[in-house]
């Protein structure tokens, strides 16, 4: 039975974590906080800022 490594956050580190993880043969899962990926590597927009 192929094993499920549980990744806490869809920041650069859980996103590659993700990765490697099924290159080496896990399925994995990717818990996030937000309503998207990417953590502290996102952009937003706010009052006609660009923050990133
Ligand atoms: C403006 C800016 C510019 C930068 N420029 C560079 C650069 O030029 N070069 C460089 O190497 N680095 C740069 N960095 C740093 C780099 O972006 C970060 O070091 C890197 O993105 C951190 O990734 P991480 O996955 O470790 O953490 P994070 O990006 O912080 O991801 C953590 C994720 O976990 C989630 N999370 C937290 N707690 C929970 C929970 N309890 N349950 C579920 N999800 C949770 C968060 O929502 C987030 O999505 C920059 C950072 C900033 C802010």
């Amino acid at each position: 039975m192929t094993q499920t490594v549980a990744i806490i956050g869809a920041g650069i580190a859980g996103l590659a974590a993700g990765c490697y993880g099924q290159m080496n043969g896990y399925r994995t899962q990717i818990f996030e906080l937000h309503d998207k990926p990417g953590g502290l590597c996102t952009l937003w927009k706010r009052k006609g800022y660009t923050f990133g």
